[in-house]
């Protein structure tokens, strides 16, 4: 018999989390958190579902009956629209400006589908006349991919022309909405997005974990309609909707009973406050920060007209070393700004203002701890 381990209680410190995400919670989602657990299937429970529906119906702004949160992070809302929608050989224009893009273009080679690849040097948003010229080049094309918020870059693309070109050209739109949700403007029925899928950890302020989503009526026929049966069990819509769907729920998977109640509660926050004043609050903290970054001689990876408000990525200064810097805004402030990820590693830094996280006292304590390493 192995001898049980001897740990303490794990008793994280009360970090700032201005990163790529997770963000800074809300702290009555961290209250909600804490409630006693129900059974997943208690009425009360269902009818508390139900109100989660409306909020993220409200959030996604959209009357899709499908609209769903996912008990697993981004990653798998991504591959949740890939499987469900995008069958063997089938052709699929994907944009790619950033590690998320390149992530989708993996689904659909693993779906056995073939990627139309429309790159855009990293830092720019995706160009709608490129996709333009590959829809007219790939009339076959069933679908459009792209992230409307890149977060390895800080770019923002314009999802409302991308969806019409879609639709222009007979095809349905995946939406990678993880780090837009609730931090920039997105409304899923206004522009026609036909798949969309988000994160908690983002904008949402949530614990990480859940993965709201949402298909059109459009995007619902395709998965109808399919020949081949959707090669995942677990994200399998026309399952999970036994017990989404409203009515009679039916066992699917085991609810994550107690992180539901944080996304209702961090839902509920962001319905409390308005969409188009979290919007706001959003670009007014980033115009704080992008004017203390620039009088601290830090330079944006991407230009103003693409800028994310919520992800804002700098280059390093020379002689700076990145970890140490990191490493110190962590030990002497308790302050987690994001590296950089894939060809901007070791380039640049990644501060987040998503969410909760996007306050004032937050935009004046990053100032202040990143004057203090760059010394
Ligand atoms: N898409 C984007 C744009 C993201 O930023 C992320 C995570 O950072 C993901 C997808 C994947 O989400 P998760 O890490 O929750 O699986």
């Amino acid at each position: 018999m192995l001898a049980a381990p001897q740990v303490s209680a794990f008793l994280p410190p009360r970090r700032i989390l201005m990163g790529p995400g997770p963000s800074d919670v809300y702290p009555e989602v961290l209250a909600a958190q804490a409630r006693p657990t129900v059974g997943h299937l208690d009425p009360l429970f269902v009818g508390m579902m139900d109100e989660v529906k409306s909020l993220l119906q409200y959030a996604f702004q959209t009357a899709n009956p499908m609209t769903v949160a996912l008990s697993a992070p981004g990653s798998a809302g991504m591959e949740a629209c890939f499987v469900n929608l995008v069958e063997p050989g089938e052709k699929v224009i994907v944009c790619r400006n950033g590690v998320f893009g390149e992530r989708m273009r993996q689904n659909v080679v693993r779906l056995g589908a073939v990627p139309v690849l429309v790159d855009s040097p990293w830092g720019q948003p995706v160009d709608p006349d490129a996709v333009e010229s590959a829809l007219k080049a790939n009339p076959d094309a069933r679908f459009l991919a792209f992230v409307h918020a890149e977060t390895s870059t800080g770019a923002l693309s314009d999802a409302k022309t991308l969806c019409a070109l879609a639709k222009r050209h007979g095809c349905l739109s995946i939406v990678d909405a993880v780090t837009s949700l609730g931090g920039v403007e997105l409304r899923v029925d206004e522009w026609g997005v036909d798949a969309v899928y988000s994160g908690s950890q983002k904008c949402l302020s949530c614990v990480p974990g859940l993965s709201p989503l949402s298909f059109s009526p459009a995007a619902v026929d395709k998965l109808q309609a399919r020949q081949s049966p959707v090669p995942s069990w677990f994200l399998d819509q026309t399952l999970v909707m036994a017990y989404w769907g409203g009515g009679k729920r039916s066992y699917h998977h085991t609810a994550p009973v107690n992180a539901l109640y944080a996304l209702h509660e961090s839902l509920r926050q962001l319905a409390g406050e308005g969409l188009e004043a979290a919007w706001q609050r959003h670009r007014d903290m980033h115009l704080i920060l992008r004017d203390g970054l620039e009088k601290l001689g830090l330079k944006f990876v991407v230009d103003a007209a693409a800028r994310l408000p919520q992800l804002n990525a700098v280059y390093i200064p020379e002689g700076i070393d990145d970890a140490a810097a990191r490493n110190r805004l962590l030990q002497e402030y308790n302050l987690e700004i994001g590296g950089g990820l894939g060809d901007l590693a070791g380039k640049a830094w990644r501060i987040g203002l998503m969410g909760y996280g996007a306050r004032r006292e937050n935009v004046a304590l990053c100032l202040k701890a990143l004057e203090s390493v760059l010394k």
